[in-house]
């Protein structure tokens, strides 16, 4: 089986409204949080920055937690601005969903395919896996990947998900040959 491998290669940009300037885009830059302690309460955010007009927004991550919440290597990293905290908080549909943003995924990704040997048996079995939540669709990927038609990727792919249907989790097609 062939692996395939979908992974970011930056953090993608945050599609997010600035009030300011109306720009519709930010970015997390190096990726700096900001922590505010009231009593035992804290409150968590990642600091975005809008890519017009360099406005911070700042986006909720915890609000009005208590201290004893939180797991002190977790508490430590936010103080540290980890570079791995800020992705998987970045990347937590959770946070999106409380500051009403959505991903842009354009440019800061890749598929990695092995140098193709499609000679071999058929049909080949291809197995893809997501390192990165990277909303794809199927069908467009396996086209990429094969240098092949979306026409001629519904017509020799057999795979159980519906290749139309953007995903952002592995799969497994298996390619028929072309005659
Ligand atoms: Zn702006």
């Amino acid at each position: 089986m062939l692996p395939w491998v979908v992974r970011r290669t930056r953090l993608p940009l945050l599609s997010l409204r600035c009030v300011d300037c109306g720009s519709e885009s930010a970015t997390t830059g190096d990726g700096r949080f900001r922590v505010n302690a009231n009593g035992k309460l804290l409150d968590v955010w990642l600091l975005v920055r809008c890519v017009s007009c360099d406005r911070t927004i700042k986006l909720t991550v915890h609000g009005r937690a208590p201290v004893s919440s939180f797991d002190p290597a977790e508490l430590g990293g936010y103080h540290a601005n980890d570079p791995e905290l800020v992705a998987s908080t970045l990347l937590d549909p959770l946070l999106a969903r409380r500051n009403r943003f959505t991903l842009d995924w354009n440019g800061a990704w890749r598929l990695d395919t092995p140098s193709a040997r499609l000679d071999e048996a058929w049909p080949v079995q291809v197995e893809v896996v997501f390192e990165d939540p990277v909303p794809v669709r199927p069908d467009w990927l396996i086209a990429q990947g094969l240098g092949l038609s979306r026409n001629e990727v519904l017509r020799r792919i057999k795979c159980d998900i519906p290749l139309r249907r953007t995903r952002i989790a592995g799969f497994t097609f298996i390619l028929m040959t072309g005659d």
